[in-house]
């Protein structure tokens, strides 16, 4: 049998957590079997995953961090604040944005002077389009978002006619399920997704966190439509664990409270509520959230965020009656999701939570946040059943845009009890989730389709690279 040389892979996560922690876990992967792994990033970034890399070069693993340098002074911003999930505002977005620009000279220099087999970025970094091209290095990009997304605003942007009228519930045509959208979505973030797919031009393909069974339709669809070819690998998260290292990024909190609180709860009883790394609710939004809650007469575990006076005297009742415990900054939720405790995820549904979520069996309460959001949500109710859908009020593209228009506590009330109440409904949504989390467990096993994507992936990028280049 030929035995190849490994391949010399450049990864680039973008500064953000959604998107970091899947590239990650990929580059961690491809490392595990046996490549040549170099993460490019910035110093706060590369403090969010250090340890666990240090784990898996104790493994035998080849996988280091090259340290490039984060423009703060050209930015504007304070030395340290080089990810949006130190965010609060689209000021300070906008700057990590503008970073994430900056930074393409010394990224140039670095793979002209040590050019790898293959370099593959994260969707965001458009300019590695020129760059890959201008300097001769195969490129393949790593899509953190949903492929079904970019099939729904394809489907929406080539029906226009589906949004003639002033009132939803809008049915989208031409894609492989009848899907419907509850409000008009905002055309702003399909030309933000036409430029990220112009980036993806001249590659060797795409490579997302999902798995065959998961949105194979969508997949096909999207290949046919850009004619380039997918690698669905994933759940990321779970790959990872199957190789008996940790399982997430920053997730040292083992003996985070929250965890000893879950272990005196009895199985699906609590819900777990997080809108993502970058998400913040109104201050009216939150008091819905709490009232409603404290209405619906469960349990729950809530993630929030930044000060909030009217949750005090809330939170102190909860805590009192045992019922309720509020999170305050960073969770660690893949060990949340995997608590039996835990019975459901009110999720604003960014897709490595649906993904996390799925890959638990743990049934969703949509509530979208922003951005593509709005379309994974369906993803998730009409097209597999495993959620109860509760939608937003209205469509926004950045996290940091506060909704003018808030969810009701009533809407919300009434999809906690639907969902944890352990009616016939929740029982038939209940089913729905733990069949996709075997499939997704399948998947990621010896023979399954993530598993083989993965080692059909290295075959393919070394049988195509290597024969062209010094060994
Ligand atoms: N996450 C976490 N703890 C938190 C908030 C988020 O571990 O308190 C992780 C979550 O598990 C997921 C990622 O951050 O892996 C968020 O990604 P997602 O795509 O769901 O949403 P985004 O943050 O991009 O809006």
């Amino acid at each position: 049998m030929e035995v190849l040389r490994p391949l010399k892979i450049y990864f680039l996560p973008f500064f953000a957590q959604g998107h970091l922690i899947p590239l990650i876990h990929l580059a961690r992967l491809v490392a595990s079997r046996g490549q040549q792994v170099t993460i490019l990033t910035t110093p706060s970034n590369a403090q969010l995953f250090d340890k666990t890399l240090q784990d898996d070069r104790a493994s035998g693993h080849h996988i280091r961090v090259h340290i490039i340098k984060f423009p703060s002074n050209q930015v504007g911003l304070p030395s340290g604040i080089e990810n949006l999930v130190s965010a609060t505002d689209n000021q300070t977005a906008g700057k990590i944005h503008m970073a994430s620009y900056l930074i393409k000279q010394e990224i140039e220099a670095f793979l002209k002077n040590n050019p790898p087999d293959v370099f593959i970025p994260d969707i965001m970094f458009t300019w590695s389009e020129s760059s890959s091209k201008s300097l001769g290095i195969p490129r393949l990009i790593f899509n953190p978002i949903s492929i079904f997304d970019v099939c729904m605003i394809h489907a929406i942007k080539t029906h226009p006619e589906a949004f003639d009228s002033e009132e939803g519930p809008y049915k989208i045509p031409g894609l492989p399920h009848p899907l419907t959208l509850p409000i008009k979505p905002s055309p702003g973030f399909a030309r933000i997704t036409e430029d990220l797919l112009d980036g993806e031009k001249d590659s060797q393909g795409v490579i997302v966190n999902s798995f065959n069974e998961l949105d194979a339709e969508y997949t096909e669809y999207y290949e046919k439509l850009t004619g380039r070819k997918v690698w669905p690998i994933g759940p990321t998260s779970l790959m990872v664990q199957q190789k008996k290292v940790p399982a997430a990024v920053a997730d040292d909190e083992e003996e985070h409270e929250c965890l000893t609180w879950l272990n005196t709860k009895e199985k699906d009883s609590v819900l777990y509520i997080c809108f993502g790394s970058q998400c913040r609710l109104s201050d009216e939004q939150v008091l819905e959230m709490a009232t409603a809650l404290e209405a619906s007469g469960h349990q729950f575990l809530w993630v929030v965020h930044g000060e909030n006076e009217k949750l005090q005297q809330f939170e102190e009742d909860m805590r009192k009656q045992n019922r309720g415990m509020l999170i305050k900054g960073w969770a660690p939720q893949p060990l949340i999701l995997n608590h039996p405790a835990i019975g459901g995820f009110v999720t604003h549904c960014g897709w490595n939570s649906t993904v996390e979520a799925i890959s638990f069996g743990v049934p969703m309460i949509t509530m979208p946040g922003f951005a593509d959001q709005y379309y994974n949500e369906k993803l998730v109710t009409e097209v597999h059943g495993f959620g109860v859908e509760v939608g937003a009020a209205e469509w926004t593209i950045s996290p940091y845009d506060p909704k003018k228009k808030v969810v009701s506590r009533e809407l919300i009330e009434k999809a906690v009890k639907r969902l944890m109440d352990d009616g016939e409904e929740s029982k038939k949504i209940r089913n729905k989730a733990k069949e996709m989390k075997d499939k997704a467990w399948k998947a990621v096993h010896e023979g399954g389709g993530s598993h083989q994507n993965l080692i059909a992936l290295i075959d393919h990028l070394q049988k195509k690279l290597l024969p062209n280049r010094a060994g």
